[in-house]
């Protein structure tokens, strides 16, 4: 195999998604891990078979031999490129990971302490089986790099201990493939866009000639819009009488993971299921959604000045043509505009970054 091809890592709590792309971005395999500490299984492509996966390490060792089962070794790889959730204030670009950048993704756990620590053992992992083989992150934050302060503060003093407490946002990557996709699909990039990435974690974003300007997740992904299980906006009040009332670890399992979609429907986080169903309370959950989401595309709205055009991407973005629909309708009071459908291509998009830091590296050393 030509030493060319790079593999995507996007290493999760309950998952492991790997993609493999040739020096041209066109995917090639899809391995993935799912059900760690569960029912686990490894799917290789189209086939699935159960497998043992009782941690993240397993996982990773079962994606590394079903690799190896496929002709394909890590060192004989031009690189690894990995989904980095949360960068931080200071990796605001894509990275060729150094010891220095490893050391940054870890100063950024305590931001991301669902998120970075899966990262980082995939990073090891690799590093300790291919110790030569490049690897690049990339990370969500880093799209929103441009937002500015006035949008990016929250209304705290300016004190040393309370350093790092402002909105970063996330799904960066996905809106990032969005500029560069919407134009090759329309032949322009609206000035005013309004980004919608909804699937199970969901957010929107005003993009104002190509740059993040605002959005609507903060300090962690939890913020915004009604989520698959993720309560989305809620007063800061709320959240202190719950954590006196259930302590900090149930309020955290609430919040994140017993919220939003399920937690309202009492049914489902899954948008599907929830069309599918005939209760009120799925049909009240579908509504909650809609109607933040076009509430808070206000917002949106008013960080830019205005709307030319929205844009609809992520699970739900893409294929429910109801939702879409709804939230449309909901932003009618705001005139006429166009709205594109475009396919969420996260891992391509960290391919096409480390791709780039690794042709700038070559042509440095060359
Ligand atoms: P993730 O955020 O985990 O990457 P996805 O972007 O794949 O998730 O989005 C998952 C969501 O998309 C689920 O709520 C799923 O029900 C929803 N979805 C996928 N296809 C459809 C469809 N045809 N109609 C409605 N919802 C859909």
């Amino acid at each position: 195999m030509p030493a060319r091809h790079i593999l995507v890592i996007n290493a999760g709590s309950s998952s492991i998604k790997t993609a493999l792309f040739d020096d041209d971005l066109t995917e090639i395999l899809r391995v993935e891990a799912t059900g760690i500490g569960g029912t686990g299984a490894v799917k290789i492509g189209a086939t699935t078979d159960p497998a043992d996966l009782p941690n993240n390490a397993a996982a990773l060792a079962a994606i590394f031999a079903a690799l190896t089962q496929q002709g394909i070794s890590l060192s004989s790889l031009r690189a690894v490129a990995h989904r980095v959730v949360h960068g931080g204030a200071t990796l605001t670009a894509a990275r060729r990971i150094t010891p220095k950048i490893r050391q940054a993704i870890a100063d950024c756990v305590p931001l991301a302490p669902l998120h970075n620590p899966h990262h980082l053992a995939a990073i090891d992992a690799v590093a300790a089986l291919a110790p030569e083989l490049p690897q690049c992150a990339s990370f969500d934050t880093a799209f929103h790099a441009t937002i500015p302060d006035v949008a990016r503060r929250y209304a705290l003093p300016d004190r040393p201990d309370l350093q790092g407490l402002q909105r970063y946002g996330f799904h960066g990557t996905s809106y990032a493939s969005l500029v560069r996709a919407l134009p090759r699909q329309i032949g322009t990039l609206p000035k005013r866009l309004l980004a919608c990435h909804l699937g199970n974690g969901a957010s929107l974003c005003a993009i104002l000639e190509g740059q993040s300007v605002a959005t609507t997740m903060g300090y962690s992904p939890l913020s915004g819009l009604t989520m698959g299980t993720r309560v989305g906006e809620i007063d800061a009040g709320a959240v202190l009488r719950l954590v006196g009332q259930l302590g900090l670890d149930e309020t955290e399992t609430l919040l994140h993971h017993q919220s939003g979609l399920l937690g309202l429907s009492g049914l489902s986080s899954d948008m599907r299921t929830l069309e599918q169903s005939d209760s009120p309370k799925a049909a009240f959950a579908i509504d909650h959604f809609c109607y933040w989401a076009a509430r808070q595309a206000g917002s949106m709205i008013a960080a830019m000045g205005g709307l030319d055009a929205v844009a609809f991407t992520g699970g739900i973005g893409e294929n429910s043509a109801r939702i879409r629909n709804d939230i449309l309708d909901k932003l009618s009071w705001m005139g006429n505009f166009p709205s594109y459908t475009v396919e969420a291509q996260e891992e391509i998009q960290i391919a096409r970054d480390a791709r780039t830091l690794l042709n700038a590296d070559q042509r440095e050393q060359e």
